[in-house]
């Protein structure tokens, strides 16, 4: 139909955390999404990527949840449990005989017998023909109170500390709000997070100690004021292309960029100076650029005077990491960390950009605070164009965290530790509050496979049989909870496992705001109708505390804003209606007129003293290094074309039709020393599991090294992977592991 015939509706990109303005445009007589269109916005001015472009049609597909499921078979799959849960080093689940959209998969196109993929097992999706018998369907009535009454009792047997959720940075700001409300407020713990945890929840947990903020303290447009750039543990073509336009649009007009990654990713390509280093050794690499940027008096004296403290004992611990000591640790020559450090050194403005190269890793907080380190001594911070970015992974997972999805923060990262916080919220909620720091989400697992631990889980929009580390053991642990429901779009892999099943609106069903990585709060519009009776996340998690014996009564979601802006004095002068078309950044004195604060800390930094406290950390290694067994390193990450657990881009036609199948990415010559060719399938294996997949050969890795995305149930990634957690951010070692790689 033509554009002026189709119904346009402004929204906000559901995927990656630079969320960018769009449009959907809607045929009304065919009940779809035609077409989408990016909008401009200061942060993607009208760009959109292949998912925001195309990444839409999920939202229609066959398989949505439309009605309450209750369990009918306990024995399945809790009875005992199966090889592959057990976790005897097979890998898949019992379920590999998965459908897409009803129909069953081919092996990538290839002739059966072909040795190139023809031995691919068939994989995608949950099969629903053989879970959906072992449920049936409910009324939503009958549902929510045997929700409510299960967690109820095990709450009232057990305690407050045997029940627990998760909630999810893809649902919107109201939404995380009423969650962790629900779960302090109704069940009196706070043993209540989400994704963060798994992925910048140590960066968090450095910005929190160094400058009193976990949030980015410029954007990525900014980008443009800067005379250089580090971007860092990242692959931000693959995982957040509009953001990683604005840095190569930044070089042309002279900005120099530093690339430090692992992987020689596209952006290695746009590169002033590409570091490859090894995996895991970043602290002895960033200790090493401000040994160097302090020897040749780089550094900015009175930002370090006026504005930071402990600089004598972070100047000590970095005399230990002379270049040539760093080069042995780091592979990374010597004169190429001189060459960084000066270029760092003598640029008037730059900024650092990371990702999750830095942040999940055993040392993820030593990583960022070497970062942090690294700015504030050169002055860094404050200014145009300088500054600290953690480049946020889901779209909504800086707002999550700001509304309080966190086990110990209550909104706005006030401690749920501190008396005249708790009195705060107790005052503001009716009710009291928990003072205990809650279990996060690696915390949460370990504590179900304790006799007096978790009992009872409430799962909103997370799938951590595919996304947590060593799923394995979390299978293990989940499915031996007493009582778990899970709310959600699709039949996960963890909706698999669950007593009951609340059946949610998707993105595209549902209004609300989300907070993408610049600070800045956006409206998403509702685009169609929910498929039967599917309803949005705020409204069963409120008609679950009503149950519960909480007295709410929201009818909208703005009315929910105002509550969180009321408690939230980052957010403070933002309304639902003041928000525009373009959202606000906050900080924000004057949202009727102004876009927000770009540049945070200008003055002072957000610590209790105002200054920004520097962290020494000295290097350690990796805590599983390859051995003889498993002599090849794992990283796991995301595609440019996939999202997370794969449950919404999987069942997007264009994005599956790009993408379809699971890879492990290896240099060449370690392909050739095990006789793999290009598109083979081969057995990857760790002291886990073992996953099945075909060979890519690259160049993009580094000799010993190999990649694995994380989104394909059929060869789940994190079979492999290994859940050993930074004691500080509790974030797992997603980015080191030891495998061995071997033709099947
Ligand atoms: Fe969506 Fe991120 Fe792509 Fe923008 S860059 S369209 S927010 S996935």
């Amino acid at each position: 139909r033509p554009r002026e015939e189709l119904d346009a509706v402004d929204s906000v990109c559901p995927y990656c955390g630079v969320g960018c303005a769009l449009t959907y445009y809607v045929d009304r007589e065919r009940g779809a999404i035609s077409f989408a269109e990016g909008r401009d916005q200061p942060g993607s001015q009208s760009r959109l990527c292949v998912k925001g472009r195309y990444g839409w049609d999920y939202s229609a597909s066959p398989q949505r949840l439309t009605v309450p499921l209750i369990r009918v078979d306990s024995a399945y799959p809790k009875g005992p449990l199966s090889a592959d849960v057990r976790g005897d080093g097979h890998g898949g689940t019992r379920n590999d005989r998965g459908r897409v959209n009803g129909g069953e998969r081919s092996g990538g196109g290839r002739k059966p017998g072909d040795k190139r993929g023809g031995k691919r097992k068939p994989g995608g999706l949950v099969d629903y023909d053989e879970v959906m018998p072992h449920f049936r369907e409910a009324t939503w009535d009958e549902a929510l109170d045997l929700v409510a009454s299960r967690l109820g009792e095990i709450h009232a047997l057990r305690g407050s500390e045997a029940i627990a959720g998760f909630g999810s940075a893809k649902c919107s700001n109201e939404e995380a709000y009423l969650f962790q409300k629900l779960i302090r407020t109704g069940f009196g713990t706070n043993n209540v997070d989400h994704c963060t945890r798994l992925c910048h929840a140590s960066s968090v947990a450095a910005l929190f100690e160094g400058v009193g903020s976990g949030a980015v303290s410029t954007t990525y447009g900014d980008v443009a004021n800067a005379d250089c750039v580090i971007i860092t543990g990242s692959n931000p073509t693959a995982n957040h292309p509009v953001a990683s336009s604005f840095f190569k649009q930044a070089r042309r007009r002279g900005t120099k960029v530093i690339y430090v990654d692992p992987r020689a990713s596209t952006v290695a390509e746009h590169a002033d100076i590409f570091v490859q280093l090894k995996p895991g050794t970043d602290v002895a690499f960033y200790n090493s650029v401000m040994h160097e940027v302090i020897r040749l008096g780089l550094i900015d004296r009175d930002f370090i005077a006026n504005r930071t403290s402990n600089y004598d004992e972070l100047a000590r611990t970095v005399a230990d990491y002379p270049p040539e000591r760093a080069a042995q640790i780091t592979g990374v020559d010597a004169d190429t960390i001189r060459e960084v450090a000066r270029t760092w050194g003598e640029a008037g403005s730059a900024v650092v950009y990371w990702g999750m190269g830095i942040s999940q890793h055993t040392t993820g907080t030593d990583n960022a605070r070497c970062l942090i380190a690294l700015c504030s001594i050169t002055g860094n911070v404050g200014r145009p164009g300088t500054g600290l970015h953690p480049l946020r992974g889901q779209n909504n997972v800086q707002g999550a965290s700001d509304a309080g999805l966190i086990p110990m923060f209550y909104p706005d990262y006030q401690g749920v530790d501190r008396d005249a916080t708790q009195r705060r919220f107790e005052q503001a909620w009716g009710t009291p509050l928990n003072p205990n720091r809650g279990l996060t989400v690696t915390e949460i697992i370990g504590s179900v496979l304790k006799p007096d631990g978790v009992r009872g889980m409430y799962m909103l929009g997370e799938n951590p049989f595919l996304s947590d580390p060593n799923i394995n053991k979390v299978r293990k642990a989940l499915s031996s909870l007493d009582f778990l429901v899970v709310q959600d779009i699709f039949l996960t892999e963890t909706a698999e496992f669950a007593d009951v099943i609340l059946p949610a609106t998707s993105y595209l069903e549902k209004d609300g705001t989300y907070t993408n990585t610049d600070r800045r709060v956006q409206l998403g519009r509702k685009v169609m109708d929910a498929p039967g009776q599917a309803r949005p996340d705020w409204q069963i998690v409120q008609d679950i505390a009503r149950r519960v014996g909480l007295d709410w009564d929201y009818g909208a979601p703005g009315e929910v804003f105002d509550e969180m802006v009321a408690l939230m004095p980052s957010y403070r002068n933002l309304r639902y209606d003041n928000l525009g078309l373009s959202g606000k950044l906050y900080p924000n004195d004057d949202p009727e007129h102004s876009d927000g604060t770009i540049v945070m800390f200008d003055e002072k930094f957000n610590t209790d003293d105002g200054l920004a406290h520097l962290v020494p950390a000295q290097w350690l290694p990796p805590k599983e290094l390859p051995d003889a067994e498993y002599p090849l390193v794992l990283n796991t990450g995301r595609l440019l074309e996939h999202w997370h657990t794969g449950s919404m881009t999987r069942r997007s036609f264009a994005l599956d039709a790009i993408s379809p199948v699971a890879e492990v990415y290896m240099h060449p010559k370690d392909a050739a020393d095990r006789g793999l060719a290009h598109g083979e399938m081969v057995r990857a294996r760790s002291r886990r599991g073992a996953i099945e997949l075909q060979v890519r050969i690259s160049h993009r890795e580094q000799l010993g090294n190999c990649f694995i995305p994380f989104h394909f149930r059929e060869a789940a990634a994190n079979l492999l992977t290994i859940d050993e957690i930074d004691p500080y951010g509790k974030i797992p070692e997603f980015k080191f592991c030891a495998i061995q790689v071997e033709p099947l």
